[in-house]
């Protein structure tokens, strides 16, 4: 007898990978479930800032344009920057990149992570969602995948995509091996206020404990991302506030003035993970559960979002060709389209961070150099910047 398989794709995860992508999956007229933990909070304009935020990057952005996602983002408090300038403590040369070269009014946005997820949610009417509810247990067939959820209920689906970040269930259940270590760092973030306005530019202060960078946002308040050696986190987690912000105007050189308030903070431990495969038989990754970054290029999610939109492009070549969504030929398609790029980024942060984070002399010398070339030669400024607002791609449609 045949087994009734539910849906084509079964996403788990809803956070703003996989949340995405059961839009776009779901826009694209294929039968979608998505499994999520718990249930994201509605946004509050009114409310505290997010203490987890975004750099979004043109390119990126466009899948959120796409789908309908950002001008429900863009009519809250996001912030646009129109420069990024990076600075090595103890050198003088910087390196300042600005939106004119790339022809774009802005280089991206600043955008509290908890805005995408309810912007996404808001579009799922099409999905049949199943929350507050974990992964139980995944057994592959060879017509289709079968999730158990905690509560013992059952799924059946063409393609089981596994978008539930770093630790992702899927990924374990399948045997998907993964490469990676940890880099001894934690991200201090929070809302901080300045002496001086940010004038829309993202500031990063390179140090020997790691980069301490100052974001914008709307309310003319930044988002602090204090990327700090764990001896040095575990320090500032014990500081009080007024010690805090003193330690923060030193390790940020004053740039923005004094820093003068922070309300609340959070400090994230920083790792570098990748998985060898991005696909099995019935089963993808996309988002961290495929691949995370040193967060100090601003890279994690918007590479997540090119996952989306080329898993979905893949899917869509698969099915005019009389396949189904599970198909290990299309989602190979997938994992050749995205797996250089995201290495490649992976490759280029973490060298940045052995890079900035030497205390040797031959390496200060040579970040001096780097910083210094990246400044006068406009070629390699504008691959750099190409990179990094996620221009660089544009096959998938979503990416149009
Ligand atoms: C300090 C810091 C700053 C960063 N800044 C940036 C930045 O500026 N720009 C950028 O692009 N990236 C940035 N990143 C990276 C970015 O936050 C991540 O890449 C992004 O959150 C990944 O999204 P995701 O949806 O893949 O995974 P996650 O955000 O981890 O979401 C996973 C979802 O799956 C759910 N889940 C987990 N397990 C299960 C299960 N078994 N069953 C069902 N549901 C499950 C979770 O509840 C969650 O909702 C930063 C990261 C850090 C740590």
């Amino acid at each position: 007898m045949t087994q009734h398989v539910q849906f084509d794709v079964a996403v788990v995860g809803g956070g703003m990978v996989g949340a995405v992508l059961a839009v776009a999956l779901s826009q694209a007229k294929f039968s979608v479930a998505l499994i999520e933990a718990q249930q994201p909070d509605s946004f509050d304009p009114q409310g505290e800032f997010d203490l987890r935020q975004s750099a979004i990057a043109p390119g990126p952005r466009r899948v959120l344009s796409n789908l309908g996602i950002w001008d429900t983002v863009a009519a809250q408090r996001i912030c646009p920057f129109t420069g990024m300038k990076v600075w090595d403590a103890g050198q003088t040369d910087e390196l300042f990149l600005e939106h004119t070269a790339i022809g774009l009014p802005e280089l991206g946005h600043i955008v509290e992570n908890g805005l995408i997820v309810d912007a996404a949610w808001q579009q799922l009417a099409n999905v049949d969602v199943y929350c507050p509810a974990l992964l139980a247990s995944l057994s592959i067939k060879p017509d289709f995948a079968r999730l158990t959820l905690d509560d013992e209920s059952e799924i059946t689906a063409r393609l089981v995509v596994g978008a539930e970040g770093a630790n992702s269930a899927v990924r374990q259940a399948v045997g998907i091996p993964t490469t990676g270590w940890g880099y001894g760092q934690r991200c201090t973030v929070g809302a901080v206020t300045t002496e001086r306005h940010h004038r829309h530019i993202a500031w990063q202060r390179f140090t020997e404990t790691g980069p301490v960078a100052f974001l914008p946002l709307a309310d003319g308040r930044c988002s602090l991302a204090w990327h700090a050696d764990d001896a040095l986190a575990a320090e500032l987690k014990e500081l009080e506030h007024d010690a805090f912000c003193e330690r923060l105007t030193e390790a940020s050189a004053g740039v923005l003035g004094r820093v003068q308030k922070m309300d609340r903070r959070a400090a994230f431990p920083l790792k570098l993970m990748h998985a060898q495969r991005y696909c099995d038989a019935r089963v993808a990754l996309a988002g961290d559960a495929a691949h995370v970054l040193h967060p100090m290029a601003g890279q994690g999610v918007n590479l997540g979002l090119l996952d989306v939109a080329e898993l979905v492009c893949a899917l869509e070549a698969g099915r005019a060709a009389g396949a189904d969504a599970g198909e290990l030929v299309y989602l190979r398609r997938y994992q050749r389209a995205r797996m250089a790029e995201n290495l490649m980024m992976l490759g280029a942060t973490d060298g940045l961070k052995r890079l900035f984070g030497s205390r040797n002399p031959l390496l200060r010398h040579l970040r001096g150099l780097a910083v210094d070339s990246a400044s006068r030669l406009s070629p390699i400024r504008q691959i750099m910047i190409h990179h990094a607002v996620g221009l660089s791609t544009d096959g998938a449609p979503l990416l149009r």
